[in-house]
């Protein structure tokens, strides 16, 4: 299942950045992973890549480190039936012009409406707001400027503007919200849900540290190895050894 990929995560950095980044908040689990995957970019301010940037990067770091396909669980809102799916890294990636620009503009009644996709700052203060409306008008109060004057009071703004402000962000950034379909098997329910690769890579990353130090704690005590030295193994070696110390 787990080949040694050479440009994913290796299994010392996974164990790394689950010992580090254990607790944060998801916002800030993302930037830790880029940080780890990015040593490259020196100096770029990670946290002012857009959402689907980063989120595209965070795909290719899933592909290249666990596979190219994801394994989801969810339940059918309408009757709790729980409906396995599967996505593609690389079908999501596909999905993406990756056109790189970062602002759009809106025509409404007459005036220029400036909008800006959405960086990880904008969510780290989004994610203060009370409630999903008041998150929203936050991140246009950040993210949207009208011509060179400020804009007119946020609560006044038209939904109709909202919606069409919400539709260019979209079209500008389209991996920053990857919605899938899904239809119950059970009663045929269809809806779309969210998938947030930030959070679902975490989760792997957590679950692939833990069982780490598990074969950690056992072929040490087998074999009187290192912590270093048994991760450093390819998971085919590492994998023989555990077999064989259970055998
Ligand atoms: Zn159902």
């Amino acid at each position: 299942m787990m080949q040694g990929r050479p440009l994913g995560l290796s299994a010392e950095t996974l164990v790394e950045i689950w010992e580090q980044g254990a607790g944060w908040h998801p916002i800030d689990q993302a930037l830790l992973v880029l940080r780890y995957a990015c040593v490259d970019l020196p100096g770029e301010d990670l946290s002012e890549w857009s959402i689907g940037r980063r989120d595209r990067r965070l795909l290719e770091i899933r592909r290249q480190t666990f596979g190219d396909r994801i394994e989801g669980y969810v339940e059918c809102p309408a009757c709790r039936h729980g409906l396995e799916f599967e996505l593609s890294c690389d079908a999501l990636l596909a999905q993406d012009p990756s056109q790189a620009r970062v602002t759009g503009s809106v025509e409404y009644e007459g005036r220029g409406w400036e909008v800006r996709v959405p960086n990880s700052r904008d969510l780290s203060a989004v994610a203060e707001a009370g409630d999903l409306a008041a998150a929203r008008d936050t991140l246009f109060e950040r993210c949207v400027r009208c011509g060179a004057e400020p804009a007119p009071v946020l609560g006044r703004w038209p939904e109709s503007l909202r919606s069409r402000l919400d539709v260019e962000l979209v079209a500008l950034d389209p991996l920053a919200e990857i919605l899938i379909g899904l239809t119950c098997q059970a009663c045929s329910h269809a809806w779309q849900t969210l998938f947030d690769i930030a959070t679902y890579l975490w989760s792997e990353i957590r679950a692939r540290s833990r069982r780490l130090l598990q074969e950690i704690d056992l072929l040490a005590r087998t074999y009187g190895w290192t912590e270093q030295e048994i991760l450093r193994m390819s998971e085919r070696r590492r994998g023989l050894y555990v077999q064989m110390a259970l055998s």
